[in-house]
């Protein structure tokens, strides 16, 4: 499970860098003022959409990534595959389909539906 992890990780490491590398470009491009002057506002309008897209996507990798180390420390500290919520064990079968669980499926519906978990 460590080795999926630490492969998990690296995937999103990359993702990450090429999603900073795209804003990276974004920006020079839109600071040299490339832009033809007359679709100027369409232009700038679809670029704040696609901006705000690439930021929700970063967001995301960046989240999965936190919960990748999450995981990682739970298995260096013994509490990998444990409900973080009520202590059982979070399953083989969900661990496998989402080698980064942190609760069990009760649970994770209850924290999905906003019901604080137990304890
Ligand atoms: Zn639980």
């Amino acid at each position: 499970m460590r080795k999926r992890l630490l492969d998990e990780r690296t995937r999103l490491e990359g993702a990450r860098a090429g999603l900073l590398d795209e804003d990276l470009q974004e920006s020079e491009e839109s600071a040299t003022g490339e832009l033809a002057s007359t679709d100027q506002h369409a232009d700038i309008a679809s670029e704040t959409v696609e901006r705000e897209t690439g930021n929700s996507i970063l967001e995301q990798v960046e989240g999965e990534l936190t919960d990748v180390d999450r995981a990682l420390v739970r298995l260096d500290d013994g509490s990998y595959g444990f409900c973080e919520a009520c202590g059982k064990p979070i399953g083989e079968a969900r661990l496998e389909a989402v080698p980064t669980a942190r609760f069990c499926v009760e649970d994770q519906a209850a924290q999905e539906r906003g019901v604080r978990p137990a304890g």
